[in-house]
């Protein structure tokens, strides 16, 4: 098959890749060299953009089948039943379904499509696609273009090497993807056409979810419902659907790509097994919110331009913390839309990345030694007629329907702290959380001084007690208007109200957000539930006994679940020991948290909302626990082959030149200081070792389930990688700079 894509655009730049474009092959100092060399050479080549010809508004949404291109396109009657699917979740009837796929279809093939594509998210956590024509021969010799209402809803990938942690084993081997309606189709560009993506849910054909997207569904209409009860209780009562909404902050890297494809690591990995620490890293904090470099500029504008041109409504740009780090962001969406979108997002990144001669990595540690990167997941709750359910709002009554939201929140995150450390476990996340790094795997609150004040007053419970009854009481009341973006920052916290909205920071860079969001969606639920119960019983339909029973319940919530608040270093010592004291837990690695899913508390919750079933969440553990496994797998490999083959040659060739140059001196007489070559010579005995421990350790091999492997993993195989590390970044530090095969940290983080 032909490559000539979009990506090709990348070989006219000025600079050609010195391991050329693909080949992961070359190595040693001289592919170093040339890296250096080539990017030193630089030039852009790619077409400058120029937002006049076409304005950013006219841009955005060009290329998605929008709710407008559908009035303008449908018969009224259609159109409107579409809306009430889209809106209101009600069925999608036959006909409505071939009339929309109809208009779907001529308005891609006007756009230059040839093919429609189901777009659905297995639980890889990557975006995965199945192409198909829409050209079929009418049997005369000739093709017409056809797209049915049927092949619009649902499609039949060859799902089977998707990870489904047995699923699909039990029955058959069959997959499903189901159109979801609730997220736009719209058109993949690329230099030799176009293609239609249709967003879909993957399911077995026993209707179980093989995706991530089909539980983000479900927890959306599981927290919907019991939004409701609380807003009836504030008599509320117009049912306008409410939704979680979310804005993800995506970190990444770049680095040039020629350094990419020196590093077997980082092509293997997306992260680097070796590297000494630089002598300049991000002390000086000058690359944060610095100036950004003209040729990341100019990736990030055409990295808008591509995201506007798909209906995402991108906003924030920065440099980020360390050197060769940015973050974009968007306004945040509906939790459905904004997960497609994050997906997208990720592939945008990497896609325009190359066309500037760079490589985007989202891993979340690509360096070690400088800040790795997360991905700040923002999420609230609201609907149109109520507008964000966490908007502390300035009038008593909205204050105290706040607090009860908020309350719900901090309830829902303490009792299920476990669950939010095992959704955003992962290989890559471990050396965040855990590591020496904010945020810890302690999962608390920051709520930031003045609305801890307020809880704290309610805690204590009567503060108010005096006042006449029938007004509001003193906990509710006093509630000032909260500044829109709190304050008080603190980077530290995994999990922060920043004003209208909770932060949850610790959520990995290549991570989907899907997983955190059905939780979150899904723990809060189930606390709604808890409290609108409990408010119900306590008030007997009584609106007057609203407010005394909310006084006591938000009292009682504090009493109960306050623990998990902490506005102090979440990053100090001090912390994990008070952490400890408070009863909250710290599950340092993947290993220890992904076994949550297995505890009945976290299964009952799934079942009961109807997000997950017993099975499905099984599932779940079993691939993320492979995941797991696979992933320090391919780099323990990956850290022998270069340690023996790359760092290993080197070491000895430096140290020969070493002895060569002592003998020498000896002959004519001169005392020659062996010092270095005596250090050297015991760096390559500790690396030697260090590589015939981590090989018996990959020939033992793991023994017993997934969670004993996972187990091993982390108290085995991690350390020996490390152990080799050591000693190969030690010699990194003393080897002659012409004989090291691997471009240094230097090199490719100040580079560009
Ligand atoms: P910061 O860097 O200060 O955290 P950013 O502006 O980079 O802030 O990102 C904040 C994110 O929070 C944006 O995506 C924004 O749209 C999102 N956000 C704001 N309000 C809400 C809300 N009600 N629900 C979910 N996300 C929100
Ligand atoms: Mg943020």
């Amino acid at each position: 098959m032909k490559t000539a894509t979009m990506h090709s655009s990348s070989s006219t730049n000025g600079a050609s890749p010195a391991a050329g474009s693909g080949r992961a092959t070359v190595t040693g100092g001289s592919a170093r060299q040339a890296a250096i060399a080539a990017v030193t050479n630089y030039r852009n080549t790619t077409a400058p953009l120029d937002f006049r010809e076409t304005p950013a508004q006219e841009l955005f949404a060009a290329n998605v089948f929008s709710k407008e291109k559908m009035r303008d396109r449908l018969p009224k009657a259609v159109f409107k039943s579409l809306m009430k699917t889209i809106e209101d979740g009600e069925k999608l009837d036959a006909t409505t379904a071939d009339v929309v796929a109809s208009a779907m279809k001529d308005w891609a093939i006007e756009n230059g499509a040839t093919h429609y594509a189901h777009v659905f998210y297995p639980l890889t956590g990557l975006t995965a696609e199945k192409h198909d024509s829409f050209l079929s021969p009418n049997g005369q010799g000739s093709a017409i273009a056809d797209f049915s209402g049927g092949q619009l809803i649902q499609g039949e990938p060859d799902g089977s090497s998707f990870p489904t942690g047995g699923i699909r084993q039990t029955f058959e081997a069959r997959g499903y993807t189901i159109w979801d309606v609730t997220s736009p189709a719209y058109i993949l560009e690329n230099a030799n056409g176009t293609t239609l993506c249709i967003p879909t849910a993957f399911v077995s054909w026993t209707g179980e979810a093989l995706d991530k997207k089909t539980p983000v569904l479900r927890s959306m209409q599981a927290l919907n419902k019991q939004a409701q009860r609380i807003l009836k209780l504030f008599g509320h009562t117009d049912e306008a659907l409410v939704s979680s909404t979310a804005g993800p902050e995506q970190e990444y890297f770049l680095i040039d790509r020629n350094f990419f494809f020196a590093r077997p690591d980082l092509i293997n990995a997306g992260r680097t097994l070796f590297g000494a620490k630089p002598p300049k890293g991000q002390e000086f904090d000058d690359h944060y919110f610095g100036a950004i470099p003209d040729r990341v500029l100019a990736f990030m504008l055409e990295t808008e331009r591509e995201l506007l041109k798909l209906g995402i409504p991108i906003k924030t740009r920065h440099n980020e913390v360390a050197p060769g780090q940015y973050e974009l962001a968007p306004v945040f969406e509906s939790a459905n839309l904004a997960t497609d979108h994050q997906q997208l997002m990720m592939l945008t990144l990497r896609r325009v990345a190359e066309r500037y001669g760079m490589t985007c990595l989202t891993h979340e540690k690509p360096f070690a030694g400088v800040n790795g990167s997360g991905k700040h997941v923002n999420w609230s709750l609201g609907s149109a007629s109520q507008g964000n359910l966490l908007d502390p709002g300035d009038t008593p009554h909205e204050n105290a329907q706040f607090l009860l939201f908020c309350a719900a929140v901090i309830r829902a995150v303490h009792k299920h702290q476990g669950l939010l450390r095992a959704v955003v476990a992962s290989a890559g996340n471990d050396h965040r959380l855990g590591a020496n790094e904010a945020p810890p795997a302690i999962i608390s609150i920051f709520l930031g001084d003045q609305l801890t004040d307020v809880f704290e007053q309610i805690k204590a419970g009567g503060a108010n007690s005096s006042l006449p009854k029938g007004t509001l009481t003193v906990g509710v009341d006093v509630l000032p208007p909260l500044p829109k973006d709190a304050g008080d920052r603190n980077r530290t916290s995994p999990f922060a109200f920043t004003g209208n909205r909770f932060e949850f920071r610790a959520v990995g860079a290549n991570q989907s957000i899907a997983g955190p969001l059905v939780a979150m969606n899904t723990i809060v639920a189930e606390s709604l539930d808890y409290c609108a119960t409990k408010l119900e019983e306590a008030t007997g339909g009584d609106p007057d006994k609203l407010n005394a029973a909310l006084q006591d319940l938000l009292t009682q919530i504090m009493n109960d679940h306050g623990a998990v608040v902490f506005n102090g270093d979440g990053y100090s010592a001090e912390w994990h020991a008070e952490a400890e004291q408070r009863g909250l837990l710290n599950l340092k690695t993947t290993a220890d948290a992904l076994p949550v899913l297995k505890s009945p508390e976290v299964q009952e919750l799934f079942a009961k909302y109807e997000v997950l079933s017993e099975r499905e969440l099984e599932s779940r553990l079993e691939t993320y626990l492979e995941q797991y496994c696979l992933t320090v797998h391919v780099e323990a490999n990956l850290t022998l082959e270069m340690a023996r083959t790359m760092i290993f040659p080197a070491a000895i060739r430096y140290q020969s030149e070493l002895a060569t140059t002592c003998a020498n001196l000896k002959v004519v007489g001169f005392e020659f200081d062996t010092d270095t070559l005596d250090r050297v010579t015991e760096l390559i005995k500790y690396l030697q070792d260090g590589i015939a421990a981590l090989e018996d350790v990959l020939l033992q091999g793991e023994d017993g389930d997934l969670i004993a492997q996972a187990n091993f993993i982390r108290d085995t195989t991690i350390p020996a990688m490390n152990f080799v590390r050591k000693y190969a970044d030690e010699l990194e530090g003393f080897v002659a700079d012409d004989l090291w095969p691997l471009p240094t940290y230097q090199e490719m983080l100040f580079i560009r």
